[in-house]
């Protein structure tokens, strides 16, 4: 056996590009649509065909696979000193209705990849290593999203968790037992010695500033909320301009209120309203009510929350100046997170040993290591993407940034071991 510190002692990036691209185009072929992308929706007989062949692969690389009652998937592979907990990687291989063949399916090939590595390499970590599909992450068929990893690290219960429902009427745990995968393993009380997760940045950011690997500080807190704001229909004709009451035009000087509001609280500020509508909805009726949602996204809660005060500023003034009254309900809370200081050490750290081309940046979107950072220290690597685009048939990455994301991934894994195994690095 080839001892870890001889791998870390190396510039080798050690990975077989080659096998994760390969790794890649197999899953993608199960629910393959005709545009080149992936539909493959939790718990379907397709997400159950992805997961069997996950199982078969990890089990050939001398995995043990055990599977929890949310059917989360765990392929460990053990280490030296079984008493310590292990360094766990893992993301999801569900997919939105157009999604692509990377968002999720990187992270747990990237894992895969690893153990192949260290299989290859005859190298035996002390701490166990721990490959992990987290169920439903998208929340495309079932909601709430990350449920898998919520439900892992207590944030949903379990009950609540099976009774979830799709369109269909068909229940989460329903889903499981049709696909054979509600298994028998407890959800809670695992330990976690560090928790890594790949992931394609699902923004532009990296591509633009030539880098190939981001060391993810942590991710952006969102607030959410539906605003309906209420004036008084009227025809478009009779009525003068001084005596209306139009909720659109209210409406117009709130988006641009978000906008002006994000882009005033720089760096790592986002402000979007995603829909609007108007009603009734007719050329010659002056709108009478408009209900649009607000997303106000920040790295730091103080700056988050000012942010939404200025847009409420906005929204009262709007209304008294046009005669609406206007309603506002928040409908998501999650607050920002920065990733344990080991693991983002990590990161940067591989990154650079290995010579890649690397930079600091923050998730703007949710990820199942934002709940498992609850149970242990985490981390994310990101690796670019074809413009930034994701949740998209033609979401495209290289195959290059996809294994310098992995060899990243393997060093800070076993950095991480070692850390755990001389005390350095503790949930
Ligand atoms: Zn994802």
């Amino acid at each position: 056996m080839t001892p870890v510190q001889d791998i870390l002692k190396t510039t080798d990036h050690h990975v077989d590009s080659r096998r994760l691209w390969q790794s890649l185009m197999d899953l993608a072929r199960l629910g393959a649509t005709a545009k080149g992308g992936v539909c493959r929706l939790a718990l379907t007989d397709l997400d159950r065909q992805a997961r069997d062949l996950f199982v078969q692969w990890c089990e050939a690389a001398g995995c043990t696979v055990s599977i929890d009652a949310v059917g989360n998937i765990f392929a460990r592979r053990p280490g030296r000193n079984p008493k310590l907990p292990p360094v766990m990687t893992g993301s999801h291989i569900d997919t939105q209705p157009t999604g692509g063949k990377f968002d999720g399916c990187f992270g747990v090939m990237a894992g895969l990849e690893v153990i192949r590595t260290l299989n290859d390499l005859g190298v035996e970590t002390e701490a166990p290593l721990e490959v992990v599909v987290w169920t439903n992450e998208e929340g495309s068929r079932f909601a709430p999203c990350m449920m898998g990893s919520g439900v892992f690290a207590g944030k949903f219960t379990l009950e609540d968790t099976l009774a979830k429902r799709d369109a269909q009427g068909v229940s989460v745990g329903e889903a499981l037992n049709a696909i054979g995968y509600a298994g028998p393993r407890a959800v809670l009380g695992h330990p976690v010695g560090a928790y890594f997760e790949a992931h394609i940045e699902q923004g532009p950011i990296l591509e633009d500033q030539a880098k190939t690997i981001g060391v993810v500080l942590g991710a952006l807190g969102q607030k959410w909320f539906d605003l309906t704001l209420r004036g008084v229909e009227a025809h478009a004709g009779p009525t003068p301009m001084h005596l209306r009451k139009d909720a659109l035009v209210g409406a117009a000087a709130v988006v641009e209120a978000v906008n002006r509001t994000a882009l005033g609280h720089q760096p790592h500020a986002c402000g979007t309203v995603g829909c609007l509508q108007a009603y009734p909805g007719s050329r010659n009726v002056i709108p009478g009510e408009v209900r649009m949602t607000l997303d106000f996204r920040h790295l730091e809660g103080e700056q988050l929350n000012a942010m939404i005060a200025e847009v409420r500023g906005v929204i009262e003034a709007t209304c008294a100046k046009h005669g609406l009254s206007h309603e506002l309900v928040p409908t998501a809370d999650f607050p920002a997170l920065y990733f344990d200081k080991g693991c983002v050490d990590a990161v940067r750290e591989s990154a650079k040993a290995l010579g890649l081309p690397h930079m600091d940046i923050v998730s703007g979107a949710g990820h199942d290591a934002i709940f498992l950072a609850e149970l242990g220290p985490a981390g994310m690597i990101f690796v670019p993407c074809e413009n930034g685009i994701s949740h998209n048939e033609i979401e495209n990455a290289t195959p290059d940034d996809l294994a310098a994301g992995c060899a990243v991934l393997l060093r800070a894994m076993l950095a991480a071991s070692e850390a755990i195994a001389s005390g350095r690095l503790a949930a």
